[in-house]
C-alpha cells in the first residue's frame, strides 16, 4: 500500500504546502482522505486517473480539509466516470454534506455516476472499509468538532493517520503502529484543539510507534529546533512531511 501525502499545512495553508489530504493507494483501488486544493492536478502528477478514486473520506468538516471536494467531482464528470463514489463524513454532517452537494448543483451537471453519502458515528471506532487484505477504520480524535482519526491495517502493517487533534490516547493505546503521519501544527507552542511537536515527542509511546510523519504543519515554526532537543531514539523515528511524498507501508 502506497501512502500520498497531497498536502502537509495547516489550515492557514503555506508559501510550499498545501493544505493536509492524503491519498491511501492499494492494488485495486484508491481512497483520498480529506480533498485539500488541486486533486486533480495532483492526482496527474501521480499519473492516477481519477477513476481510481473509489472513496473519499472526510475526517471532519472543516474548510481546510473539504474545499478541494467540489474540483474533484468536477473532474470525474470531465472524466465521464460511471462509477460510484463514495464519500464519508460523520452521521451529524450528513445533511449539511448533502445540501453542499445540492448548491454545487452536481445533480444538474449531468453526472453519470452515483455520489453515496456514507455515515460513521465519530465517538465510537469502527471499520468503514474493507478490501481483500486490507481494514480501513476511523477512530475519535480530540479537536474542536466532530473528528475522526483513520486507520488502515494491510497486510499486518499499520498506519495511522491523527488528523486534526490534540494528543490523542486513542492512538497512544495502539499496541503496534508502522507509520504515524501526525498532526504537527506548531513546533512547541500550545494551541487549543492541536498538537505541537514537542507535545507528541512527550505523550506517545515510542516503543509501540516505528515511524513518524509530520503534517498539518505551519510555516515558520522552529520545528527542526524541536527536533534537535529530542533523544536521538525519537529524533530518528520523526520525519518532517513534505508534498506529493509518498510511503510504501
Ligand atoms: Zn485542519
Ligand atoms: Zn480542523
Amino acid at each position: 500500500m502506497d501512502i500520498t501525502l497531497m498536502g502537509t499545512a495547516s489550515a492557514a495553508s503555506g508559501a510550499g504546502r498545501d493544505n493536509t489530504y492524503l491519498l491511501l493507494q492499494n492494488d485495486t483501488d484508491c481512497t483520498m482522505v480529506d480533498v485539500g486544493g488541486n486533486p486533480l492536478g495532483k492526482l496527474k502528477q501521480l499519473q492516477i486517473s481519477s477513476h481510481q478514486v473509489k472513496r473519499v473520506v472526510f475526517t471532519h468538516l472543516h474548510i481546510d480539509h473539504i474545499y478541494g471536494l467540489p474540483s474533484l467531482l468536477w473532474g470525474m464528470w470531465l472524466d465521464q466516470r460511471t462509477e460510484p463514489l463514495d464519500i464519508y463524513c460523520d452521521e451529524e454532517g450528513r445533511e449539511w454534506l448533502e445540501q453542499w452537494l445540492d448548491h454545487l448543483k452536481v445533480t444538474q451537471w449531468a453526472i453519470r455516476f452515483e455520489v453515496r453519502v456514507m455515515t460513521y458515528t465519530w465517538e465510537k471506532p469502527s471499520v468503514i472499509a474493507e478490501g481483500k487484505d486490507w481494514t480501513m477504520s476511523v477512530f475519535p480524535s480530540r479537536h474542536s468538532v466532530p473528528t475522526v482519526g483513520v486507520k488502515m491495517v494491510h497486510e499486518g502493517k499499520v498506519m495511522v493517520y491523527s488528523s486534526d487533534t490534540m494528543v490523542n490516547p486513542e492512538i497512544k493505546k495502539i499496541s503496534n503502529i508502522d507509520l504515524l503521519i501526525h498532526e504537527a501544527t506548531t513546533a512547541h507552542k500550545k494551541l487549543e484543539f492541536h498538537t505541537s511537536l514537542k507535545e507528541l515527542a512527550g505523550f506517545y509511546n515510542w516503543s509501540a510507534v516505528e515511524r513518524v510523519t509530520l503534517v498539518h504543519m505551519t510555516d515558520n515554526e522552529p520545528y527542526m529546533e524541536v527536533l534537535g532537543q529530542l533523544p536521538e531514539e525519537i529524533h530518528r523515528k520523526i520525519t518532517v512531511g513534505q508534498e506529493l511524498t509518498t510511503v510504501t507501508l
